[in-house]
């Protein structure tokens, strides 16, 4: 079974924006996949409609075998817990430490003390930021706000990522810095990411499986090979 499905959904803004239009795709466990297309064309509404930040309007979502459009509060909860999302504007709790960001998503788990310690600890390992855990998000540069929330991100052990821009706003070598460490957590940890970008060499090198909209409509969708031929 597919992690992620979308059977025939669209989206209308206020009744008279289309921003999606009959989408169908699936994507499995474990694939990198980006979405690329014009500014407009509906990647942030569709990336969105996942985890229900914005509600479809027609159509169905199967996320984990969850079907994301009639599930109630608490099976939600449950799901957006197995969905982690980056923002281009890191959207951080400016009066937190790195720690206390990291360790955000914990706070209603099952988890001790200890445990939850290990986890921040093991997280700001992972994405190489130990000496700033007692740091603003102020004190930091945007590469490294970034990693807080991929470290955030993965606090509930996340089933998928899904990284909105989350590189606009960064120089290109920090920007490659980010996107090598998503491939890291998509190979070491075998979660599935989806990204949307404009990074096309970093596409090419990364992701497995690109998919091309185009005025609310899946132009094209293929493996990197089949898209750059
Ligand atoms: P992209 O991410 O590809 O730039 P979006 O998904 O942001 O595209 O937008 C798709 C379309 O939906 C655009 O025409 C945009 O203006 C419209 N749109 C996006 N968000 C809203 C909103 N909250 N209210 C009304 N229209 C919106």
């Amino acid at each position: 079974m597919a992690l992620l499905e979308f059977q025939n959904v669209s989206k209308s803004y206020d009744n008279v924006t289309k921003a999606l239009s009959d989408i169908t795709f699936s994507i499995e466990k474990g694939e990198f996949v980006s979405i690329i297309g014009p500014s407009g064309a509906g990647k942030s509404t569709l990336l969105r409609c996942i985890n229900r930040l914005v509600d479809a309007s027609e159509g169905t979502i199967i996320f984990d075998g969850h079907d994301v459009r009639q599930a109630g509060k608490a099976e939600m909860r449950q799901m957006r817990a197995k969905i982690g999302m980056i923002f281009q504007q890191f959207n951080l709790f400016a009066s937190r430490t790195v720690y206390d960001n990291v360790a955000f998503p914990l706070k209603g788990s099952n988890l001790t003390k200890e445990q939850k310690d290990k986890k921040v600890c093991d997280l700001l390992k992972l994405v190489e930021l130990e000496e700033k855990a007692s740091a603003y998000p102020s004190q930091l540069s945007g590469g490294q706000k970034q990693r807080v929330a991929i470290a955030r991100a993965l606090a509930n052990d996340p089933e998928i990522i899904l990284s909105d821009e989350s590189t606009s706003a960064l120089d290109p070598r920090t920007t490659r810095a980010i996107l090598d460490l998503l491939k890291k957590v998509n190979r070491e940890l075998g979660i599935t990411i989806v990204v949307i970008t404009h990074e096309m060499k970093v596409i090419q090198e990364i992701c497995n499986r690109v998919a091309i909209i185009s005025e609310g409509k899946i132009a094209e969708m293929g493996s990197v090979q089949e898209i750059f031929r």
